[in-house]
C-alpha cells in the first residue's frame, strides 16, 4: 500500500459522503486532524545512560466532546498511524454515541526491551511533555496496544501531581484502586462478543457449527477467544505475534491462556508436559491463520492484515474486525466481491472506548458501578448502534463499514453545523 494510513482510511469518509447530507463545511473539516503534537521525551536508563523517545498526541475531532483514545507503545508508531488512530476514535465515538472526540497517543519503542522503571520514568515524562494538550474535558488517555491498567496508572498520577490535585477523569482504564472500572480490562473483547451475538443469528449461524479463528491473543483476543468458547463456538485457531497454532476439532482456550500468562507466547503451548489437555494441532504462522478455512475470521492484533495480496484468499465468510484497522480499502473492495461480510472495527471493538467513557462518567459522579451493572449497560448500548448499522446496511444496500461510516457521520455532521463556522 503505498498510500498513508491516514490517506486509506479517509477513502471509508469519502464513500459514506456520498449517502449523506452533512453540509460542505462539515465534511470539509473532517478530512484534517485538529492538532497533531509531537514530542521527544528524555528517559535516563537503569545504565545511567540517558535516550530519547519520540512520542505523539493527536486530537482528530473534539466538536462532540474531549478528545478520546488510547496511547500505544508499539516500534511502528508514527505520526501517520496516530493520526490514522485518531481519526478512527473519532467515528467510533459519534457512532456509540459518546459525548467524545477522537484521540489517539503513542510512542515509539518496543517495550519488552525496558525494565518495568524504565517504562515508568517513560511514561511519566510522556506526561510531563503533553501535559497543555490533554485534560477531563479537553483529550482524556486510555490504553492501546501494549499499554495497560499500570500504565494508565503511573500516567494519571503523574498529572495529578502536575496539577497539584488528584484528577482521575483525565485518564481511563486505570487500576481499580485508582478509580478504574470493573470491566474495562476485558471490554472490548465483552463488546465484539455482545456484536457478534447479535449479528450472526442474522445469517442463521448456531455457535455449535461455527468455526473462529482469532488473530492476536491479548489482552483482547484471549477475552474474545474465551467469550466465544463459553459461548460453544468452536475456535479453532489463535496466535499472537510469534505464530500460532490450529486444531480442526477446537482449541482449548483455557489452557492456552494459562500458558500465555506463564510464558508470554502461545508457540509451545502443546509442547510435552506444558498442559494437561493435549489436543492434536499444528503450528501456523499468523499469515496461514487468516487464510484458514473457518466461517468466522476475527483480526485482533494490528492494522494492516488484510490487504489486497491476501484478500483473495481469505476464507471466512464473516470478519469481525476487533484490531483498529486490520483491512485495506483495497482489501475491501475483494472481500465485498467476494460476499465477504466484514463488520468494521469501528463498530466491534468499541466496547472499550464504551466502557472507558462509564469509567469518566463515575470518576465525575464519585458513585461507583457493579461489573453486572457495566456489561449489562454496554451490551444494551452496542447491540442498540450494532442493530442501527445493520438497518442502514439494509436501507442503502451497503457495506456495514459504510453503514457504520454513515452513522456516524450523521451524528458528527448534525454537531458540527450546531456549533456553526465560527466565521
Ligand atoms: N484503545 C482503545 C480503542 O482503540 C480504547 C480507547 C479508549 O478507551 O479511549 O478503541
Amino acid at each position: 500500500m503505498s498510500r498513508s494510513l491516514l490517506a486509506d482510511a479517509s477513502i471509508r469518509l469519502e464513500t459514506a459522503l456520498k449517502y449523506v447530507s452533512i453540509s460542505e463545511d462539515a465534511s470539509e473539516r473532517l478530512k484534517y486532524p485538529k492538532a497533531s503534537l509531537s514530542v521527544s521525551i528524555p528517559v535516563r536508563m537503569d545504565d545511567g545512560s540517558l535516550r530519547i523517545f519520540q512520542g505523539y498526541r493527536v486530537r482528530y475531532d473534539d466538536t462532540r466532546g474531549p478528545g478520546k483514545g488510547g496511547v500505544r507503545y508499539h516500534p511502528n508508531v508514527c505520526m501517520d498511524e496516530v493520526q490514522s488512530l485518531a481519526f478512527w476514535m473519532t467515528f467510533k465515538c459519534a457512532l456509540l454515541n459518546l459525548p467524545f472526540g477522537g484521540a489517539k497517543g503513542g510512542i515509539t519503542l518496543n517495550p519488552k526491551e525496558l525494565s518495568r522503571q524504565e517504562l515508568e520514568r517513560l511514561s511519566r515524562g510522556y506526561i510531563e511533555a503533553i501535559a497543555d494538550f490533554i485534560g477531563s474535558d479537553i483529550d482524556i488517555l486510555a490504553p492501546d496496544v501494549y499499554t495497560n491498567d499500570i500504565i494508565m496508572g503511573w500516567m494519571m498520577d503523574q498529572y495529578s501531581i502536575i496539577q497539584r490535585k488528584i484528577s482521575p477523569g483525565v485518564v481511563t482504564g486505570k487500576p481499580l484502586t485508582m478509580g478504574g472500572c470493573q470491566g474495562r480490562d476485558a471490554a472490548t473483547g465483552t463488546g465484539a462478543f455482545y456484536v457478534i451475538s447479535a449479528l450472526l443469528p442474522k445469517f442463521d449461524l448456531i455457535p455449535e457449527k461455527t468455526t473462529v479463528a482469532v488473530q492476536g491473543f491479548g489482552k483482547v483476543g484471549m477475552p474474545i477467544a474465551e467469550l466465544l468458547a463459553n459461548a460453544g463456538y468452536k475456535v479453532v485457531a489463535v496466535s499472537d505475534s510469534q505464530g500460532g497454532i490450529y486444531a480442526e476439532q477446537g482449541l482449548d482456550i483455557p489452557s492456552i491462556r494459562q500458558y500465555k500468562q506463564q510464558h508470554q507466547i502461545i508457540k509451545g503451548v502443546y509442547c510435552e508436559g506444558s498442559v494437561c489437555n493435549i489436543v492434536e494441532h499444528k503450528v501456523i504462522s499468523n499469515a496461514e491463520l487468516l487464510t484458514l478455512d473457518v466461517d468466522v475470521l476475527i483480526p485482533a492484533a494490528l492494522e494492516n492484515q488484510i490487504t489486497q495480496e491476501n484478500a483473495p484468499d481469505i476464507k471466512a465468510k464473516y470478519i469481525f474486525e476487533v484490531a483498529n484497522g486490520p483491512t485495506t480499502s483495497e482489501a475491501d473492495k475483494i472481500l465485498e466481491a467476494r460476499g465477504i461480510h466484514v463488520f468494521p472495527d469501528i463498530l466491534v471493538n468499541a466496547g472499550g472506548v464504551t466502557v472507558s467513557y462509564f469509567e469518566w462518567v463515575q470518576n465525575r459522579s464519585g458513585l461507583y458501578w457493579s461489573l453486572q451493572e457495566v456489561n449489562q449497560r454496554l451490551k444494551e448500548k452496542i447491540v442498540a448502534e450494532a442493530e442501527k448499522v445493520w438497518s442502514i446496511a439494509r436501507e442503502f444496500s451497503v457495506s456495514m463499514r459504510t453503514a457504520a461510516y454513515i452513522h456516524a457521520l450523521n451524528r458528527l455532521g448534525e454537531a458540527m453545523d450546531a456549533k456553526g463556522t465560527r466565521d
